[in-house]
């Protein structure tokens, strides 16, 4: 599927550049300025897109690409849409509306706000109906590895050879999964985690014709097999380096357990390589110190607010002032905050001369390096404004203009 355009992105003149080190759960994890980056990123179900908490997650990894993509490393970015699934259909249902009509109208909403965010669209942007195929054929490939049974006519996946790589413990495991797509007491399975891989076509559902007989994917391997097609090419099942399969699968901490878990250990079983060289997760994001959530009703979206004439650089900036790793809450003090950084900086770019801009460089880079050390740049720009606007000299309004574009994606 097309995605969004992309946006120009100027250089920057930095002479080095250093390693982008990340903290995840399996302990740091470091991108080296000039080597290729394979990063895969879960993308949206399309039935209630763009929230803040989609906003902020993409927007994580867009600083990543862009990150890198400056210190000079080519980034192959791959991202999915789950346009089938249990809620997309469930909302389909509710609302009398064809399942596909919906995903289209939704996709089109999330592909609007990502060009407004300055978001940078990924090489390929792959819906799960185009890659039925594969699926079949991932299926096929696991169940000649001996990975695969059958429950009634639904095909599971034995992931009891992969519970001692679990992130969590498998009682935190099990008190999770029936909440993210998981049926733990279903009979006839030979673990309570075994996610399902083939769901045989129930009354009214969609369903794709296969040699496992007329269904649909389970929701892990759609993400596994178009992570390795679109990042290892069409031998992707045949790969023996030994090497991970990909640098990054990255998307909110809700997936931690079990999608990126389950993706993982079924990408192993596909093909006996290690899978990702790191996971890299998002804090969620509530609003007004509550959870924001579907059944609580109060979800903001990112279309709303540029409805209501907010400034797309605004919303940015917003999302930057919170590091993207913790929990985080969204309020209306948060945008009228960003409004007045996104001014004051405005009001400085505009002056002839303004406080020295190459140091400030260094330091957003360093300060980005660290662990997308967000709020440290917020506080870094903040200084800078103040040493401008009480007339300090030496720096270059267009130097800083095209790194914070760069690196940021605030065009200001
Ligand atoms: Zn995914």
């Amino acid at each position: 599927m097309n995605s969004w355009p992309r946006v120009f992105t100027p250089t920057v003149s930095l002479p080095k550049f250093p390693d982008l080190s990340i903290e995840t759960a399996q302990g740091p994890r470091n991108f080296h300025p000039g080597h290729p980056v394979k990063m895969y990123v879960c993308g949206i179900t399309p039935y209630d897109a763009t929230h803040m908490g989609h906003a902020a997650t993409y927007l994580t990894f867009d600083l990543i690409n862009r990150y890198l993509t400056a210190s000079g490393s080519e980034v192959s970015f791959v991202e999915n849409i789950t346009d089938i699934d249990e809620p997309l259909l469930e909302r389909a249902l509710r609302d009398d509306q064809d399942w596909k009509e919906l995903a289209a109208d939704q996709i089109a909403l999330y592909e609007a706000d990502m060009t407004a965010l300055r978001i940078q669209p990924p090489k390929y942007f792959v819906p799960a109906t185009e890659v039925m195929d594969l699926v079949s054929q991932a299926i096929t490939k696991m169940k000649e590895r001996g990975f695969v049974y059958t429950v009634d006519q639904d095909l599971y996946f034995d992931v009891s050879s992969f519970l001692p790589q679990l992130p969590i413990t498998q009682e935190q495991a099990l008190a999770v999964f029936s909440s993210r797509g998981g049926d733990p007491d279903r009979s006839g399975k030979r673990h309570p985690l075994d996610p399902v891989l083939w769901i045989a076509n129930r009354d009214n559902e969609p369903g794709w014709e296969s040699v496992h007989g007329f269904g649909r994917p389970g929701w892990h391997i759609e993400c596994c097999v178009i992570s390795l097609r679109y990042l290892n090419g069409e031998d992707f099942m045949s790969a023996t380096s030994g090497d991970f399969l990909i640098d990054i699968q990255g998307g909110g901490s809700d997936l931690i357990f079990p999608h990126h878990f389950m993706s993982s250990a079924q990408a192993q079983a596909m093909t006996g390589q290690p899978f990702s060289y790191s996971f890299i997760h998002t804090g969620m994001v509530g609003l007004d110190g509550e959870k924001m959530s579907k059944s609580k009703g109060n979800l903001v979206f990112v279309s709303r607010l540029l409805l209501f004439g907010v400034d797309p650089m605004v919303i940015r900036m917003a999302l930057l002032s919170s590091h993207y790793a913790t929990d985080r809450m969204w309020s209306s003090d948060l945008l009228d905050s960003a409004q007045e950084l996104v001014d004051a900086l405005r009001r400085c770019l505009s002056r002839e001369e303004v406080a020295p801009t190459t140091p400030l460089i260094q330091e957003i880079v360093a300060a980005l390096a660290n662990d997308l050390n967000t709020p440290q740049v917020l506080s870094l720009l903040s200084l800078w404004i103040q040493a401008t606007e009480s007339g300090e000299i030496g720096g270059s309004a267009g130097e800083i203009a095209r790194a914070l574009d760069a690196l940021l994606g605030l065009t200001l």
